[in-house]
């Protein structure tokens, strides 16, 4: 035991998830490589949340792991029913950011919307998450929130969103790292797993060669790079580089790609010649599908959704044009929960 105790010392480990693997070389050095498959059971299928319910570890073992490390570093701090199948679960991290993450239920499954930043460097114009940038989650504070959220709603916690603050390749160790977790300990497929980017082209394709092959839904919201870039200052990548990034990881991984299309009303980007012009971006695609998602309300923001006409009239020219295409209501927007609303607030620090 005292040499597990050193390893562990020697190691710096501190938190189980961000120290997984030096904890398993630990075990394995002492040829106890077992006892490591019992504490990810307890950790992330029994959702332990302490070391002294791990009743089939010695007391010695599991002194040393509670001295030695720590499990939730993320704090909850509220949980409550928003509205009819939604809950919003406001977590806060060490140093002292709040941070919201929805779940949306339905009858046989629930799905967790989670955040890769504390804010976010790109800086969309439309967007609540983009207006301060602090700093990347880590993959263990992002397997914590799936791990919370998995608490509360059990079992039924079977699909996984990165739509939340951030931009998720933009922290792509930390994400990939989390998605590894998730696929290997958590029982998540990836297919039931969307990772949600403005588009980096060397990090899809890095993505689709990593192992973890989650679905990619692009955010695209426009049709020419200038008003791309204009709304979303922080995008480097043209759209063309961007739509053959995502050609190539559907290629590579024959997962359909999303195209995620906010409509904003009074001509921005929702009027037929957008349509078209989309159309004739996504044409080259055999599989694709898009999604438009009418603009939610950003305080401070004057942008506005268009009126249902406009909306359909832009759904019937896609779908007219062989497009997969869903609109996408939105659930907790009055509670500022949807897609765009969320931001962080300064906690305890
Ligand atoms: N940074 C990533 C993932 C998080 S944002 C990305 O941008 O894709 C998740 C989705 O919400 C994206 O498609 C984003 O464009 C969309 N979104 C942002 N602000 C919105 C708003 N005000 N209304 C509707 N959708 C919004
Ligand atoms: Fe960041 Fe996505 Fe919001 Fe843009 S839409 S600021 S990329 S979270």
């Amino acid at each position: 035991m005292d040499t597990l105790l050193q390893c562990l010392e020697e190691r710096g480990a501190l938190n189980f998830f961000a120290a997984e693997e030096d904890i398993e070389e630990c075990f394995k050095c002492h040829n106890e490589a077992y006892r490591m498959r019992q504490i990810r059971k307890w950790i992330y299928e029994k959702l332990a949340d302490n070391f002294d319910v791990m009743t089939d570890l010695s007391k010695e073992l599991r002194r040393i792991l509670r001295e030695k490390l720590t499990i939730y570093t993320l704090e909850v701090k509220d949980c409550v029913d928003v509205a009819e199948q939604t809950k919003k679960l406001l977590l806060e991290t060490p140093d002292g950011y709040l941070f919201e993450v929805p779940i949306l239920e339905r009858r046989n499954y629930a799905t967790v919307c989670l955040s890769t930043q504390v804010g976010c460097p790109v800086g969309c114009i439309f967007c609540a998450s983009g207006k301060r940038f602090k700093r990347n989650l880590t993959s263990s504070e992002i397997i914590q929130s799936f791990l919370i959220a998995k608490r509360i709603v059990g079992n039924k916690l079977k699909n996984v969103v990165l739509m939340g603050m951030g931009e998720p390749l933009l922290n792509y160790s930390e994400t990939v790292d989390f998605l590894k977790k998730l696929k290997k300990n958590c029982g998540i497929s990836m297919r039931h797993v969307t990772l949600s980017t403005v588009g980096i082209p060397s990090k899809i394709r890095q993505l689709a060669r990593s192992g973890v092959k989650p679905r990619l839904a692009v955010s695209l919201h426009f049709t020419s790079d200038e008003m791309r870039r204009s709304f979303m200052p922080g995008v480097r990548a043209s759209i063309k580089d961007v739509l053959d990034a995502a050609y190539d990881y559907y290629m590579e991984t024959s997962r359909r790609v999303s195209i995620e299309y906010i409509l904003f009303g009074a001509g921005v980007n929702s009027t037929p010649d957008d349509a078209g012009r989309l159309v004739s971006l996504l044409r080259f695609f055999e599989d694709v599908h898009v999604n438009l998602i009418p603009y939610n309300p950003v305080p401070g923001v004057d942008l506005k959704a268009p009126g249902y006409s406009t909306i359909k009239t832009f759904a019937n020219i896609l779908k007219k044009a062989g497009l997969n295409v869903t609109i996408r209501w939105s659930q907790g927007k009055s509670e500022n929960l949807a897609c765009g609303q969320l931001a962080w607030k300064r906690g305890k620090n």
